[in-house]
């Protein structure tokens, strides 16, 4: 089964067929957020090295976007096999180099590779369309047809996930592919690329680029680049959608977020609790579905409030390399500072804390942080308004449904919204008028499968085409017109 020698902790980047190693450029230190041990460092890929990467991509993608489909996906095929094969060690890396839970690692894989198997239906999905005498003597038929070299920038909280949104249906529909996954997690996305490379996509059309800023703007500002897919925090998503758009790409940014959940009177209030908490506090909060914020009915505050804070008290903090472990620690420690100057600034701001993360049973090394929830506090607060992701939960007090609609809606950011309800009623006003790309109705986390799209609204989306299913085949692909007539048929 598993009996390859990866390169564990050397981190590389992939370009045409071969490994490099970057040497020049700024250096980026990757260490495990539970123990504070350093892992690896490695250099900034420079321009050099993108330019090199985006003209083996352009190589290959001439004879890839002839290859015929069903070719092209019989390394999709192969991929999907060596990830189910891999995914303990590929979910021990994730643990190792960014602190979730083995659960929550095993779980993104596991979304990863659905994103693999809906791939494999390009043949089907990127069909386009005809229609016989569209006009005299003339039928017309649309093509889909792949566009060069696509790359995809991508966050640290879901290492294996979410550059597999894109790379399954990227390379499937025919283009090239470049890889730059965050600089704090990148053991991670070096083995997902590894096993890419054996699965067996042609030199060049599956690449891997390390680095930060510098390597991301050099992928941004590349004229061979024919689009950019962006995901991250909201500041960052909107500088690449208007620099890719400045620079003529095709661009999707996807940006942070501050999700509202609502329990309504009516709520199972013990399960609302249990999945507010699980969406708040699972990945240490740094979800971009988690929901932070809590809107609750008064006539069921105090009770809902009083299940949340005994849930979030019973969790083990812990090595995420541990099977009982709830919740790890925080990327870094950078990270970790900013989340206790919100806590102050939550407590600057009037709330009250119902639960305290930072007296919580904490391992002595790591950036650990225990599950924090704030009460009454004020909807125009800090934290509530702000992206704090991390462990923090906030529970603001409503009047009746309509007032709890109105907070839930104010939010600037539209990723995600989870309503907690036993009325139809309720559901139905939730889902007219709440203006975020994902909504749930009793479900703490509103997750889309891969055959359907992932994407949100406001400042937590910058462009048109969202990530996963159908959407990226649009993305990844552009539409021509064939026309033809023939005289003299008879
Ligand atoms: P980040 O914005 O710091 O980094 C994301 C990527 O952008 C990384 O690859 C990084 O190297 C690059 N980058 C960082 N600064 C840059 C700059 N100035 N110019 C060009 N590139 C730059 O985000 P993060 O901290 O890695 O991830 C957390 C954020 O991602 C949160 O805001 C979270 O909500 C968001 N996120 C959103 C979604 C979504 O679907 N909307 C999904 C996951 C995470």
């Amino acid at each position: 089964m598993n009996n390859r020698t990866l390169p564990e902790t050397r981190v590389q980047n992939w370009i045409g067929g071969s490994r490099r190693t970057p040497s020049e450029g700024q250096v980026h230190l990757v260490s495990n957020p539970a123990t504070g041990e350093q892992i690896t460092e490695f250099h900034e890929s420079t321009r050099a090295a993108v330019d090199e990467a985006v003209t083996a991509g352009s190589d290959a993608f001439d004879s890839w976007e002839d290859t015929p489909v069903e070719e092209r996906i019989q390394p999709l095929f192969e991929f999907k096999q060596l990830l189910e094969e891999h995914q303990d060690d590929i979910a021990e890396t994730v643990v190792r180099e960014h602190g979730k839970t083995l659960d929550e690692a095993r779980g993104e894989i596991r979304r990863g590779i659905e994103n693999v198997e809906v791939a494999c239906g390009i043949p089907s999905m990127m069909q386009g369309g005809h229609l016989q005498n569209a006009a005299p003597d003339i039928d017309e038929t649309a093509v889909r047809k792949p566009l060069g070299v696509f790359a995809a920038v991508t966050p640290f909280n879901f290492p294996a996930m979410i550059p597999l949104w894109f790379l399954p249906y990227s390379v499937a529909t025919g283009n090239a592919f470049v890889l730059k996954p965050s600089e704090k997690c990148p053991l991670t996305a070096q083995y997902l690329i590894e096993l890419a490379v054996e699965a067996g996509f042609p030199d060049g059309v599956v690449q891997l680029l390390n680095g930060g800023a510098d390597t991301v703007n050099a992928l941004v500002e590349h004229p061979g680049i024919a689009g950019i897919s962006f995901v991250g925090s909201t500041p960052v998503a909107e500088h690449i959608y208007e620099s890719a758009a400045k620079h003529g790409k095709r661009v999707q940014a996807q940006g942070g977020a501050k999700n509202h959940v609502l329990v309504a009177a009516s709520a199972d209030l013990d399960f609302a609790a249990e999945q507010t908490v699980s969406s708040a506090f699972a990945n240490t909060g740094q979800r971009c579905l988690a929901n932070p914020v809590a809107v609750v009915e008064d006539d069921v505050y105090d009770a809902f409030a009083e299940r949340v804070v005994d849930e979030a008290a019973n969790m083990i903090i812990e090595n995420g390399l541990g099977e009982d472990t709830d919740m790890g620690p925080l990327i870094s420690e950078v990270h970790r500072e900013n989340v206790l100057s919100y806590i102050d600034t939550g407590l600057e701001e009037g709330g009250k804390l119902l639960l305290d993360g930072r007296d919580s049973d904490l391992p002595s090394k790591g950036r650990f942080l225990g599950p924090t929830i704030f009460g009454d506090v004020d909807p125009d607060a800090t934290i509530v308004d702000e992206e704090i992701f991390g462990p923090v939960l906030a529970l603001v007090r409503a009047k009746d449904f309509d007032h709890a609609l109105e907070l839930v809606d104010r939010s600037d950011f539209g990723n995600a919204s989870s309503l907690f309800t036993d009325r139809g009623s309720d559901a139905k006003r939730f889902r007219h008028e709440v203006d975020a790309g994902n909504l749930a109705v009793n479900a703490g986390t509103a997750a889309p499968m891969a055959f359907f799209h992932f994407g949100g609204r406001k400042a937590s989306f910058f462009g048109d085409l969202h990530a996963q299913g159908e959407d990226m085949i649009h993305f990844y692909t552009d539409k021509s017109i064939y026309i033809e007539r023939w005289l003299n048929t008879q």
